[in-house]
Parts: structure tokens; sequence; C-alpha cells
């Protein structure tokens, strides 16, 4: 066996949870690192366009993908240094991320529960610094690996190096140059666990968990996400499609005061906050609002989904008409979460 998979033509309709019809001049499946090396080495890969595709679950295809694709497929997970305080866990980029969450559950390691549930694949984690109730996973990665096509090189780069930031990173900023092929995750034994977040400590209460330990948190936090958000599998989305607007602290203040009501939370440092998209949207009476089978979802107005025959190009229309509507109305400009392939965002200003 080669170690990798080569497709002509490929079809990316099962391969994007937003399940929208695409594709790809030539799609490689990669099962080993050896093949990666073997791989980059085709001029074609080396030179020419190339898009890392994970699981698919924050990304809209508008259009054909040129060149390659390449979805590393590699799934090892494995403890590298095991102390009595803490152990450094490295797992490969094709593991899902969901399964390095149980499986660190499993092995009484902490840190990564309330990330449980969000999908995709661990080698895309470190791209737009996933995070959800409270917790970004900047904060648990110790290294990550990855080959620098602009080099030629692999490197290892460690948490400073990544320039963590809200749903950003090194790699978001830079999204041709890395290929990242696994992540060491730094990960305690024992920590406070972080359950002030909306909804968890009535969802633990109500799971008669009084001293919660983090395997129930994850298991609430899975419970809420699952009554929160469409589940892909039935109802193609890439999950929360703006981004919160980050705003100067007086600006945030100013709205604020204007819109009774506008959830504001903190942000990366004491000058800036963040605004509740999901509320901006909603205020704008765009919950359900549909164009042909893209719309915003019943369910969560930060969701836009697919309810059957929506092509990307209709999606990222939506996404448009619902940036717009929402800078008339608050002066707001949204800005989308998911890598948008084949078109390029067009930004909303006065
Ligand atoms: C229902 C739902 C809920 C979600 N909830 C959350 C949430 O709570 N928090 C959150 O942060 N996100 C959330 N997301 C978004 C998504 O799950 C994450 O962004 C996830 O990390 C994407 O992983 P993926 O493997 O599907 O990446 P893909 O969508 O395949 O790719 C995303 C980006 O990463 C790049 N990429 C992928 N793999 C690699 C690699 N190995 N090397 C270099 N670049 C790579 C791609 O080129 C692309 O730019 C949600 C999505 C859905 C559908």
């Amino acid at each position: 066996m080669s170690g990798y998979r080569l497709l002509e033509n490929a079809s990316l309709e099962g391969r994007n949870t937003f399940r929208v019809a695409a594709r790809a001049s030539l799609l490689a499946d990669v099962y080993h690192t050896d093949a990666l090396s073997e791989l980059l080495a085709y001029p074609a890969v080396q030179h020419g366009p190339l898009l890392l595709l994970g699981a698919g679950s924050n990304i809209v295809f508008v259009d054909e993908v040129p060149g390659v694709i390449l979805s590393l497929a590699m799934h090892d997970i494995r403890i590298l240094v095991d102390h009595d305080h803490h152990a450094i866990v490295r797992a490969e980029a094709g593991v899902l991320w969901n399964d390095l969450v149980h499986w660190t559950l499993g092995h009484r390691l902490l840190g990564l529960e309330n990330l449980v549930l969000i999908p995709g694949t661990v080698g895309a984690a470190p791209i737009q610094n996933i995070g959800a109730y409270g917790v970004e996973v900047g904060e648990f990665i110790e290294v990550v690996e990855a080959f620098d096509r602009q080099t030629l090189r692999a490197c290892r780069l460690n948490r400073a190096d990544c320039a963590f930031g809200y749903r950003d990173s090194l790699f978001k900023r830079e999204p041709d140059r890395w290929i990242i092929t696994a992540v060491e995750f730094h990960l305690p034994r024992q920590r406070e666990l972080m359950i002030d977040y909306a909804g968890v400590p009535e969802e633990l209460a109500a799971m008669g968990a009084d001293v919660p330990r983090a395997a129930q948190v994850a298991e609430a936090i899975a419970r809420l996400r699952s009554r929160k958000l469409p589940n892909p599998v039935v109802l193609g989305n890439a999950g929360s499609f703006f981004k919160n607007p980050v705003l100067a602290l007086n600006d945030a203040e100013a709205l604020a005061d204007q819109w009774p009501g506008l959830p504001v939370f903190g942000a990366s440092d004491d000058t800036l906050r963040k605004v509740s998209a999901a509320w901006l949207i909603e205020q704008c009476g765009l919950r359900g609002y549909r164009c042909g089978d893209a719309a915003v979802s019943e369910q969560h107005a930060l969701v836009l989904v697919n309810h059957g025959c929506a092509s990307g190009r209709h999606v990222l229309a939506l996404a448009q008409q619902v940036a717009l509507r929402v800078f008339e109305h608050f002066g707001v400009a949204l800005e989308p979460e998911p890598r948008i392939v084949g078109a390029t965002w067009q930004p909303v200003t006065a």
C-alpha cells in the first residue's frame, strides 16, 4: 500500500457538513506521514494550488476547487510524557476531535471537556483556535507539528508561535502555507472545571451532578449542544456562520445603551468587548429567514442551514444579505467564521 489514495474529479458533497455540491480536480487521502512527504515532492502539489480538508465542518465550497485537495487521515493518539500532574498527548491530524476529547477523559486528563462534540479533526482545531463554553483549544496546545510550504521544511511551532486569538491563529492568516500533521497537548490531571457558563450549572443540577467530574461536564455540554444546534447529519450546516463582532469598549457600551438586552462579553483585552452576533441577527427578524434552500436556522440565528439543494453560492448570498441587514440596523459589520472557497467575502461598509 502506497499510503495515499488519489481521486480525480472527486465529489466533495459528502466531505462538507453544509452538504453543498462541488468537485475537486484531484483529491488525495493520506494515510501515513511518509506518504505525505512523497506527495509533497510532486511539482503539481509543491507549486500549484493546494487546499487542506479535514471533516469539512468549517468550509463553504462556492465553486469547483482547482489544484489538489489534501485530506490527512493519519489517526494515531499517544501519550509522549506522563507526569503525576500532567501529560503531553500527541494526536495526528486525521483524528476526529470528539474522539480525542473522549480519549483524554478516558485517560483522566482534563482541559478538553468543554470542547466536546465540536465536529472536525485535530489538524483543523488550531486553525481557528476552536472554542466553546468558555474554553479555547490554544490554551492546551504545547506544539503544532506542521509542514511549511514556504520553506519546504517540517516544523514544530510552540503555543506563542501559533499566535492564537479569538477564532484566529497564525495558520488562519496564512492559509496556503501550513500543513498541520499533528498536535501535542499539555493536559493537567487536576484543574478547576469551567462550569460557570450559560446553562451548564442548570444541566449539571438536572443530571444530579452536585460535585461534577470532567466526564459529567462533557455530558452536560453535549446535551446542551445537541438541543441548541442543528445536527449537520440531519440538516447541512457549518455551525456558527458569523464570529461575534469585537468592538472597542466605548462602542460596545454605546451600542448596549442604545439596544438594551444586547449580550456583551469580555474579549482578549480590557479595551475590547465581543457582542452577540446571534442577538443582532435575531433582532433583525432573520431567524428562520429562507432564501431558496439556504436559510437562517429556526433553532439558532447564528447558524445558516441547507434545506436540501442549496449551493455554496446560495449560502454565501444569504450570508451577505444577513450581514447587510445587520449593518443597516446596528452599524456593526459581521464577518464569516468558515473558510469560503471559490469566492471572496464582500465586507459591508457604510
Ligand atoms: C454543528 C457544528 C458546530 C460547531 N461548533 C463549533 C464550536 O463550538 N466552536 C468552534 O470553534 N467551531 C465550531 N464549529 C466549526 C468546526 O467544527 C471547527 O472549525 C473545526 O475545527 C473544523 O474542523 P474540520 O476538520 O471540519 O476542518 P475543515 O472544515 O475541513 O477545514 C477548516 C479549515 O482548516 C483548514 N485545515 C483543515 N485541516 C488542516 C490541516 N491538517 N492543516 C492545515 N489546515 C487545515 C482548511 O483548509 C480550512 O481552512 C462547528 C461546526 C459545526 C458543523
